[in-house]
């Protein structure tokens, strides 16, 4: 066996070790907690140079991407470290008693919040730092106090081993429990099947392919006592471009379009699969300016073999489909692939699901609709979709409010000006829409309100005033 795969062992004795860690580090001051996130964001600047070089190497990203990746990770490390501070892990809730006879009359309760204990985290093949080892999805469970068992991608290994490898140097400077972040890893869907079932786990977090996650997701509601599930899938995010916005800048959102299908060689879960626009003479000129300026563009290589065979597979299916034209397929300059625009009417859209599939990589599909009502039809089939971008939707109008109400009604993160891609680490953040594109849209993986999801409420009824002046915290 490779001596990086982890062994059945391995995966038990990891999470037996986050376990081990678990009671003690919930109980460390919200300072500890804070400190130990500011410590991993200086190591990753610290070994910057290195770990750069060595993420390109895995992954093909380019320095610039993988620079501006490592600030984003330090960024939302420090981030929750500021959350922690402010009491966002420990969030109370006080409804004093009432004299009386209910239902008026009530209990002193107080709703306070519980670390959920150990966390099973899938890296993302095409985050290697921003969701990965020391990505958001670990910073938000080491935020709200729960130690994490990392699942590396095999995209990047070794990258994976040397952020974790300076993660522990950071546990152990810091005097915490080295329970408190575990790494397994291997190519073979038993690691992730294997740590998902371990009965130690609590939760789990999840960023890849609606295959993988929904598996993973059944896996996580088939153990004898389910856990929580959030997974971010694929989403293919659609842009609707109305005649107003195309009547201003229609040049100037061709290329910025152009730009985001290719950005990181489309390798985004938020990246534009699908561009509505309507079929007259601006539509047809705005499709024209896209194709020209998708043709001027130069994708990178794709993250992995496995990706680019997934890229080359969607291609294919959406050549050969019924009432599918391709508008562009740029020659491939291996090992990079071209760019690829399809277009469509509306009614085929909506009638075929595989054309509401994602095709990961630098491809788009153009819907041509002829009114509001296709539009609508249009996003109603998307049925879920982490974003949808409404370009031309200011005025207040009533087909305005339709189309932001049918956007709502699908997405995570409704857009009226900009691009998709570029997820902005905030609190006011949603990142994770309606089924399919996470198995949680309740919740988000990006922004400070994601650490929530590994935090669970319990009321304290007439409670003592110590444990109230805890927050709850025994
Ligand atoms: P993936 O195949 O879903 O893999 C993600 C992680 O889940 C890996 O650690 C993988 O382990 C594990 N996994 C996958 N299927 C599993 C299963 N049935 N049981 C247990 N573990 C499983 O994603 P990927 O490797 O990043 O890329 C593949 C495709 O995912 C892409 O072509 C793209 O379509 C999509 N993708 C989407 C996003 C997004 O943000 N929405 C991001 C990345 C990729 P092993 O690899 O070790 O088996």
């Amino acid at each position: 066996m490779h001596p990086h795969h982890s062994t059945p062992d391995n995966i038990r004795t990891a999470c037996a070790a986050a376990q081990a860690a678990a009671a003690d580090f919930a109980a460390q001051p919200l300072a500890s907690r804070a400190a130990l996130l500011r410590a991993l964001a200086n190591a990753l600047e610290a070994h910057r140079q290195p770990l750069v070089a060595l993420a390109d190497r895995e992954t093909a990203l380019g320095p610039v991407r993988l620079n501006g990746e490592l600030d984003r990770t330090c960024f939302q490390l420090r981030g929750f470290a500021e959350q922690v501070e402010a009491g966002a892990a420990q969030p109370v809730q006080d409804d004093p008693a009432v004299a009386g006879a209910p239902p008026a009359g009530r209990p002193h309760l107080t709703r306070v919040h519980m670390a959920l204990g150990p966390v099973a985290m899938f890296a993302a093949s095409n985050f290697p730092f921003a969701f990965s080892v020391l990505g958001g999805d670990t910073a938000a469970a080491l935020a709200a106090g729960c130690p994490v068992v990392v699942k590396a991608h095999p995209g990047h290994p070794q990258l994976s081993r040397d952020v974790f490898a300076l993660a522990a140097d950071c546990l152990n400077t810091l005097g915490l429990n080295p329970g408190v972040l575990q790494l397994v890893q291997g190519a073979g869907i038993e690691v992730g099947v294997a740590l998902v079932r371990d009965p130690t786990i609590e939760a789990v977090a999840f960023t890849g392919s609606q295959r993988g996650g929904v598996a993973l997701w059944q896996e996580a509601n088939a153990r004898p006592r389910p856990i929580p599930f959030y997974g971010e899938l694929g989403s293919i995010n659609p842009v609707v471009a109305l005649p107003s916005a195309l009547a201003t800048q229609s040049q100037a959102l061709a290329t910025a379009l152009a730009a985001s299908i290719t950005l990181g060689c489309g390798q985004f879960c938020t990246s534009p699969g699908v561009l509505v626009v309507h079929h007259d003479d601006a539509g047809q000129a705005f499709v024209r300016q896209l194709a020209e300026a998708l043709t001027l563009s130069r994708p990178h290589a794709m993250l992995h073999s496995g990706i680019r065979a997934g890229f080359d597979a969607g291609v294919a299916r959406l050549q050969s489909r019924g009432g599918v034209t391709t508008v562009l397929a740029a020659p491939a300059r291996e090992p990079s692939p071209g760019a690829h625009l399809f277009a469509t009417e509306a009614a085929t859209f909506v009638a075929d699901a595989v054309l509401q599939e994602e095709v990961f990589g630098p491809a788009c599909l153009v819907v041509w609709v002829r009114d509001l009502d296709e539009t609508l039809q249009v996003l109603q089939a998307v049925r879920g979709s982490l974003t949808a971008t409404l370009w031309g939707a200011d005025a207040d109008t009533a087909d305005n409010r339709r189309l932001v109400r049918a956007a709502q009604a699908m997405a995570g993160r409704v857009l009226f000006a900009g691009l998709p891609t570029g997820v902005a680490v905030t609190a006011a953040q949603q990142h994770g829409g309606p089924w399919p594109s996470s198995t949680h849209a309740f919740s988000t993986s990006v922004g400070y309100a994601a650490l929530a999801r590994f935090l669970r409420p319990v009321a304290l009824q007439d409670a003592p005033e110590w444990l109230l002046q805890a927050k709850g915290q025994a």
